[in-house]
């Protein structure tokens, strides 16, 4: 599969080795802001957090006419002629976002699709489509690359869309790296954004919180046998995905997917929303309580609040509106700035990619 020119609808076509999309009347691209001060050349990605990597990587981009979401949401929205499409990319690197030793292809294929899906989710939509890039050494053995495609089918069977194509490169010795760019609709749907969240909002979750760094400390201590729902989970996530459409149809107000930890990714929605979400520890008791028997209370409530690769929804919905089945109330969302536990000022945490303090893969 090496650089599959398609189309994925009528009107916009994605070239797969650089990912070009091509609305209906002409990308008109152009370059964003020219940024001349000096970028410190110095500096490392470990230097870095990877918001602040990002909002400096942002003005740099080439920007086009057909973006209605560009970069800094979970996912992008193409205006086309007929509607607009989602377009979202995630990869997974080994050493750094698995470990062989954990997890098998197959583990691999499904968890970077199903992250993928529930960025496309997130945004209210339902995805249309998947393409899969591999970088691989070529010592990397073929039951290896296929037990990959078998979890990426699956997983992309399972959540009702196709894999549309990808690319196969070589690499460097050891370096085994993936990457899936996920399409979707949203049928109409506005997209539901991370910044439309307002006082008195209803905070809200769907799926579970903490059971897959729940499922991390286990690997690592050696206790797969304690929790293997969680162990599972950590290996190959499963987002509630219909529940971004069900969400966005119930009014929902901001979403995103719980990707870095609770704590972190509450943050996101407040900062682009400009206000407080105030989560409830009270509304947060099952979640603790379902992880306590395996780690210990503080623990658990760690695992709760900061634990990443959840990749359940988390939305605001206005005060008053029924919360879809499948959603329950965590918090509400206040005028001020940043995330608090029960009203009192939290510390950021949860996984930051380029964060120094990393002391491993999360999974
Ligand atoms: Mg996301």
């Amino acid at each position: 599969m090496r650089a599959i020119a398609l189309t994925a609808d009528a009107t916009v076509r994605v070239e797969v080795s650089s990912l070009v999309l091509l609305p209906g009347r002409g990308n008109g691209l152009r370059t964003g802001v020219d940024v001349s001060e000096d970028p410190g050349p110095g500096r490392t990605l470990a230097d870095m957090s990877e918001e602040s990597l990002l909002d400096e990587m942002f003005p740099l981009l080439a920007r086009g006419p057909a973006v209605a979401v560009g970069p800094g949401d979970d996912a992008a929205v193409l205006a086309t002629p007929g509607g607009s499409v989602i377009a979202t990319t995630d990869a997974m690197v080994r050493g750094r976002d698995w470990r062989d030793e954990w997890s098998t292809g197959r583990d691999v294929g499904a968890k970077v699709v199903a992250q993928n899906l529930a960025d496309v989710a997130a945004m209210g939509g339902r995805p249309t489509g998947v393409l899969v890039t591999l970088v691989a050494d070529p010592a990397t053995t073929v039951a290896w690359v296929l037990d990959l495609a078998r979890g990426v089918g699956d997983a992309a069977r399972t959540a009702g869309t196709t894999v549309l194509g990808g690319d196969l490169s070589s690499a460097t010795n050891g370096t085994l790296m993936v990457s899936v760019t996920a399409l979707g609709s949203l049928d109409g749907r506005s997209p539901v954004l991370r910044s439309g969240a307002r006082p008195g909002d209803v905070v809200a979750v769907a799926g579970t919180l903490g059971l897959a760094a729940a499922g991390w400390r286990l690997l690592e201590a050696g206790r797969t046998d304690a929790d293997p729902e969680a162990v599972a989970l950590q290996r190959c996530p499963a987002p509630p995905l219909a529940q971004g459409p069900a969400a966005a149809d119930a009014g929902a107000t901001a979403m995103l997917d719980l990707s870095d930890g609770l704590l972190r990714d509450a943050a996101r929605v407040a900062r682009a929303s400009s206000v407080r979400l105030d989560l409830h520890t009270a509304r947060l008791a099952a979640d603790v309580a379902r992880i306590e028997p395996t780690l210990g209370g503080a623990e658990a409530l760690e695992c709760v609040l900061a634990g990443g690769e959840e990749h359940s929804l988390l939305a605001c919905f206005p005060p008053g509106a029924p919360l879809p089945r499948g959603w329950r109330a965590v918090g509400a969302v206040h005028d001020g700035e940043g995330v608090t536990v029960d009203g009192r000022p939290q510390a950021a945490r949860g996984w930051d990619h380029f964060d120094a303090g990393n002391s491993g893969p999360p999974d």
